[in-house]
Order: C-alpha cells, then sequence, then structure tokens
C-alpha cells in the first residue's frame, strides 16, 4: 500500500470524471482546487464531481481549496497574453491604460509602496521587471527578463512589505463555497505570520466552517516566523514555486528539511509542492532531477506531495500521478530508521511510540503483523503515530466524517468511518467486524491496536494490545 499522500491540483487537463477516477485508483489521495483560477462556478462543479466519483468507488478523498491570501496577482491582458522583450519598457498601472501596452495590477496597495529601482518577478520569476520612473498615475517598467506573460500571474515583490490584509475579495467568497461545501483543507497562499493563520481562523469560526487550515510556507517572512505559524496551523505546504523567488532559492532544500522536521515534531502533516514532476507538463517522462526531487522530499519524510501544472493543465496528469507514486512507494521501502528522537511527556504520545516500537519489533515479525488499527476521534492519535513512519499500515477508524478526511494528508494512514457505540467490548468487536467486510483485516491473524478506554473522548487514548482477530 502507498503510504505517502499525494495531492492533485484539478484544472482542464483532469477535471473529466474518467480522470478523476484513475487519479483517485493511481494514489491521489486529495484533490486542489486552485481558487487563483477560474471562477466560483467552475470550483463547484467540479468539487461536486470528485465527490461523485469518491462515493461511487467508495473512496474517501479530501477536497482543498487554495486561497489567494495575500499574494499579488496581475489582472487579464488583452487577449489573454501578450510578450515582453528584454529592455522594453512598458506601463505598471491599476488597470490597462488606453493606448498603452499595460501591465495590470488591480491591488492598489502595491503602488503607495513601489519605489524606482524595485525589481519585481512574474509568473514564478520567469519574468523580471524594474521600476525605472514614476508618473502620476502609473510606473515605467523596463523589461529584465522577457518571455510571454499571461493573465492572473503572480507577481512577486521580494523586497517590499505590502502590508496587504490576510484575506483577498474572492477569497471571501471561496469561503462561502467551503462553507456551502463543507470542504475539509483551506490553503492560505502567502501567510507572513501567525496573524494571517489566526484571523484565517476567526473568519472560519465566524462561519461555522469546520476545514483544517494549511499554511503555504512561501515568503521569506514565513520562514523567520515559523515556529509560531506551526503552532496556530493544522498543517503546513513547503510551497517552493514562490518560496524560491521570495527567498535565496539555493537555500530552499535546506528549509525544505527544516520545516519538515519540525512539523513531525508536532505531529503537523506536511506537504512539499510544485515543479516536482514539471516537465510531465510535456512529456511523458520526467528527468532524472525530478525523480531525484520526489524521492528526496520522500527521504526528507514529508507526509505529502503535490502536483500542481503536471495534473492541472499538463499532456499527462495520470502519468505524472503514477510516476510520483512508483516513486514514493519505493522510497518508503527503502527508508531505513525514523529520523525522529522525541522526548514524550504526554500518555497519547508513550502509547503511540511504544505501538511504534512493537511494529518493528522481532515479536511482531515473528506474528506476520501488518497492521496497527487506530480508532481516532480528533485524528490526534493517528496523526501522532503516522510521525513515526511506521512500515505497518495505519488503519484509523473515526466516528467523526471529518476527522477521516483530516486524516488523508497523513503518511501511512488509511482512514475509515464508522458509528460505533462508546462501549469498549462492543465497539472492539463491531470494528474489527466492519474493517474485515472491508477487506482491511483477515480472521487469524494479529493486529497492534491502540484505543481509549473512554471511547469517543479525544486525547484519552490509553490502552495498547495484540488484537487477535476471530
Ligand atoms: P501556488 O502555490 O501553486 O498556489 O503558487 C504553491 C507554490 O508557490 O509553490
Ligand atoms: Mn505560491
Amino acid at each position: 500500500m502507498l503510504h505517502t499522500k499525494i495531492i492533485a491540483t484539478i484544472g482542464p487537463a483532469s477535471e473529466s470524471k474518467q480522470t478523476i477516477k484513475e487519479l483517485i485508483l493511481a494514489g491521489a489521495t486529495c484533490f486542489r482546487f486552485n481558487f487563483k483560477h477560474s471562477d466560483l462556478s467552475w470550483h463547484k462543479e467540479r468539487i461536486e464531481r470528485v465527490r461523485q466519483v469518491s462515493k461511487q468507488l467508495s473512496i474517501p478523498v479530501a477536497l482543498f481549496i487554495d486561497l489567494q491570501g495575500p499574494e499579488v496577482r496581475i489582472g487579464d491582458l488583452p487577449g489573454g497574453s501578450f510578450k515582453l522583450k528584454k529592455g522594453e519598457r512598458v506601463v505598471l498601472a491599476a488597470e490597462t491604460l488606453s493606448g498603452k501596452k499595460t501591465i495590470p495590477i488591480p491591488d492598489k496597495k502595491v503602488f503607495a509602496k513601489l519605489k524606482t529601482g524595485n525589481i519585481i518577478y512574474l509568473d514564478d520569476a520567469f519574468i523580471e521587471l524594474k521600476v525605472v520612473e514614476k508618473k502620476k498615475d502609473y510606473f515605467i517598467v523596463e523589461v529584465v527578463e522577457g518571455g510571454v506573460l499571461k493573465s492572473r500571474k503572480g507577481a512577486n515583490f521580494p523586497s517590499l512589505d505590502l502590508e496587504l490584509a490576510t484575506l483577498v475579495e474572492k477569497d471571501m467568497k471561496a469561503l462561502t463555497l467551503a462553507q456551502t461545501e463543507d470542504l475539509d483543507f483551506i490553503g492560505l497562499s502567502f501567510v507572513r505570520d501567525e496573524i494571517d493563520i489566526i484571523n484565517l481562523k476567526k473568519e472560519l469560526k465566524k462561519r461555522k466552517i469546520r476545514a483544517k487550515v494549511i499554511a503555504k510556507i512561501e515568503t521569506s517572512q514565513a520562514v523567520a516566523n515559523f515556529d509560531a505559524i506551526l503552532e496556530h496551523t493544522d498543517a503546513v505546504m513547503v510551497a517552493r514555486g514562490d518560496l524560491a523567488v521570495e527567498f535565496p532559492f539555493e537555500k530552499v532544500p535546506g528549509i525544505q528539511k527544516e520545516i519538515i522536521k519540525k512539523c513531525r515534531n508536532r505531529a503537523v502533516p506536511v506537504i512539499v509542492a510544485t515543479q516536482m514532476l514539471q516537465s510531465m507538463v510535456d512529456y511523458p517522462r520526467p528527468t532524472r532531477a525530478e525523480i531525484s526531487d520526489v524521492a528526496n522530499a520522500v527521504y526528507d519524510f514529508a507526509d505529502c506531495l503535490m502536483l500542481s501544472g503536471e495534473s492541472a493543465a499538463g499532456k499527462h496528469p495520470v502519468k505524472a500521478l503514477k510516476t510520483m507514486a512508483k516513486i514514493a512507494q519505493f522510497v518508503e521501502k527503502d527508508i531505513t530508521g525514523n529520523g525522529l528522537d522525541l522526548m514524550t511527556d504526554d500518555m497519547n504520545e508513550v502509547i503511540t511510540q511504544s505501538a511504534f516500537w512493537i511494529s518493528k519489533s522481532d515479536f511482531a515479525l515473528e506474528k506476520k503483523i501488518s497492521k496497527i488499527v487506530v480508532l481516532t476521534e480528533t485524528g490526534q492519535t493517528a496523526r501522532l503515530l503516522s510521525r513515526y513512519r511506521p512500515k505497518l499500515d495505519i488503519i484509523a477508524v473515526s466516528s467523526r466524517k471529518k476527522t477521516v478526511e483530516s486524516l488523508l494528508l497523513s503518511f501511512g494512514v488509511t482512514p475509515f468511518y464508522l458509528k460505533y457505540a462508546h462501549n469498549t467490548a462492543h465497539s472492539v468487536k463491531k470494528v474489527m467486524e466492519f474493517l474485515k467486510q472491508k477487506g482491511q483485516l483477515k480472521k487469524g491473524e494479529d493486529v497492534i491496536f491502540i484505543h481509549g478506554e473512554m471511547w469517543g473522548t479525544p486525547a484519552q487514548t490509553n490502552t495498547l494490545k495484540i488484537q487477535h482477530i476471530s
């Protein structure tokens, strides 16, 4: 079984039911809806499509909407795109000025901060501009590195603190959809500090949205404030696309390792994202460097890997996912040790650590134990166990549906939903019967089983046993 979780971004290349089905069967556990592109109704329709396919297959998938947050994007260009030549001078303004080749930036706050000499990067720094002159209502910029610029591409201003609000107007609309569709994860782009996460969580609470928050680490401020962000967020993404523009790119691989390590220490799921198999947007085989990148993210102990353009707009969405899964599955087995050295002073932590040690023992080998069954209300016990990266499958059973979906970003965890009574002896039987029916357990095998005696009470996991399946 594949233990690494994979997120596929939905776009024109992957929006058909057939492709969604193939992606799920190939190992996608979560789908990302990137609200920086397309309108609300486009996303709503595809969200419902993914849900239908997941239901047909009886395989749960998590749904993740990605908010723009305090990120600057350019507006729409006439005809959708134009070419920028090196040395060319064009206009930068809030909206397209008639008779002038304009790069529109609707966010007016930018103009208050911009100064002559500032560098601006567009489209993941494929295009570079330099501000050469300030006019009354606009700026003149010179193209340092040219290329074809398309509408709505991201703009980075690495040297400026733009003091933008946490959420843009479009994000508010996306939150309305997150509420009606009861989505599972909300990613916030361009997080600067924990205040952004707190602000988003306040907004979610106000709207009674139960989704978990993913902090996308893609600015140098977020790297500097990472520890505080980690205290407040539910999951983290190493968003390397923008991070490598906002931050010296040679530092990104090291930061990736450090972020993953910190996340595991706190049992917070961590995603490595962007350009993992970029060449597969066009070609059916990955480059050797990409194979290495995917493999190294798994060797670094990431929970989850993400496909962006490869699945949203590429020529080979399913092939890209299969390629990622194949590399990840090999590396998971190849890894020795778990790279984690933790002091545990909490009951859940001691129990999960012990379950991990048992899973590695000769006893488990002799008994051919291949699974750890966890009963978990909030998902925390499953996450605490997952961070040790046991080689065995972790089967998590929860009586809360939202917990099931929230575990679809956690390494090694296969979550199931089951309503069970809070009565130990009866419930054990019911859970085991259910897992047998699902083909997860076989009569006669032994499993490691952890749960709380106080069934349904979060953070009360106090029981660890070897359960014989009869
Ligand atoms: P994006 O975020 O794809 O939404 O820009 C990921 C990244 O920047 O790496
Ligand atoms: Mn980004």
